[in-house]
């Protein structure tokens, strides 16, 4: 097997500045329910929002396996990449589908931080999943569209300036690129308060005007835009799963060998050594499978059921990671200044697989679909 394992020295290059901004910073961020702008902005000018972004547009072009181990390193020292994801991956929507124009106009300022691309407002009140039957419509109208939608669970909706927006046109689901400098009076945003701190909204637009140059990629081609982005999204979240799962392992397997109770290591004892043991083979079996699914990618090989099992292997994995976690610290595990409790609110985000194993049943294993 050739791996694609492009990425020596990503982690260490990462180290000192994951240092600046360990778990304390990120307790307080969770605290006060904030963007992390320090962080944000310090990624930024490290450079690492042009993974994903060509050369010839002010990118770097690493590729998913580096931006993988971007977000995995991110949560394994105690962060929360969601924002650093977004910023990396959602603008490859814009690198694939997008006119010369967009991708002129807004890739560099991108990949340098400047312009925040951090929103796809896909989920509607009465579609959840489905996002083949939209009620959010565009209607042509002269050269341009009139935008109407209501979205729901948006994340960081309130704190980026360019946003991803589907809606259904008469040829079907249709991609907008709005710009919220410039038409955010218009688009209504309120946070919807989650367990975990995704910055969610509800998005409501009322008979918004856009020129075409707005739209990306053909109209009625929407979904299959997105969908080119699908197991990419998916490696990532698996990486975002097994960092996670990885910052509670190390921390747990510390805390066994360390902590001492009626005269005894607590690690001592195989009711804490055996969850930890489950946890370490499954979050290892999961990172075999996301760098499998890279190594695919980096063939140009399909992947879809394998990114799909690597999403829900590693997910499973973190939260049975969390769960040995609980046991280890006993009582401070819910105290936040150990962080097993924030790790267990963020892992959540992770654990909604229904529709990957629909996608599994059909792809791997042939069964009929739902
Ligand atoms: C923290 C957070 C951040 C989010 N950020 C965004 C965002 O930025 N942009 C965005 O567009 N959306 C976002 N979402 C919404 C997310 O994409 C939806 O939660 C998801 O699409 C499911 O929709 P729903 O919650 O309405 O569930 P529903 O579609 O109502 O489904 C309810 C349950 O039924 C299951 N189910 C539904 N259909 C089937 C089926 N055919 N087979 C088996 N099980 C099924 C689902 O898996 C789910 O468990 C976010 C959600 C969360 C929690």
């Amino acid at each position: 097997m050739v791996w694609a394992n492009p990425t020596a020295g990503v982690r260490e290059a990462l180290a000192p500045l994951l240092r600046r901004f360990g778990p304390e910073y990120w307790r307080e961020v969770d605290a006060a329910r904030a963007f992390p702008t320090e962080f944000f902005d310090a990624m930024g000018r490290a450079g690492y929002f042009g993974t994903f972004i060509p050369e010839g547009f002010g990118g770097a072009d690493a590729g998913p396996a580096v931006a993988s181990l971007v977000v995995e390193e991110i949560n394994r020292a105690g962060g929360d990449a969601a924002a650093i994801n977004a910023q990396m991956s959602i603008c490859r929507t814009l690198v694939l589908h997008g006119s010369e124009e967009q991708k002129r106009r807004w890739l560099p300022a991108v990949a340098r931080g400047e312009v925040r691309f951090l929103a796809v407002a896909a989920t509607e009140p009465g579609s959840g999943a489905n996002m083949q039957e939209l009620a959010s419509t565009a209607v042509r109208e002269g050269d341009g569209w009139v935008l109407s939608a209501r979205k729901v669970m948006i994340s960081f909706a309130e704190h980026t300036r360019l946003m991803i927006l589907l809606a259904r046109a008469e040829e079907g689901t249709t991609l907008f690129l709005l710009d919220l400098d410039e038409v955010g009076e218009k688009v209504e945003r309120h946070p919807i308060r989650m367990i975990a701190n995704r910055m969610t909204t509800s998005v409501f637009i009322d008979a918004l005007r856009v020129p075409d140059e707005a739209r990306i990629g053909p109209a009625g081609g929407g979904l299959r835009c997105l969908m080119d982005g699908f197991v990419v999204r998916r490696v990532l979240a698996a990486a975002e799963a097994i960092g996670n799962a990885r910052f509670l392992l190390e921390r747990s397997v510390e805390y066994a060998k360390t902590r001492e109770t009626h005269g005894k290591l607590i690690g001592v004892h195989q009711g804490i050594q055996y969850p930890l043991v489950q946890a370490h083979m499954k979050v290892e079996a999961a990172d075999l499978m996301r760098w499998d699914v890279l190594d695919r990618v980096a063939r140009g090989e399909e992947a879809v059921a394998r990114s799909a099992m690597a999403k829900v292997l590693a997910s499973e994995a973190a939260w049975e990671t969390t769960r040995a976690a609980l046991t280890t610290f006993g009582g401070w595990a819910l105290a936040a200044e150990y962080d097993c409790e924030r790790k267990l609110r963020e892992g959540t985000v992770f654990v909604f697989n229904n529709l990957l194993m629909n996608l599994i049943a059909d792809k791997a294993l042939g069964l009929p679909r739902a």
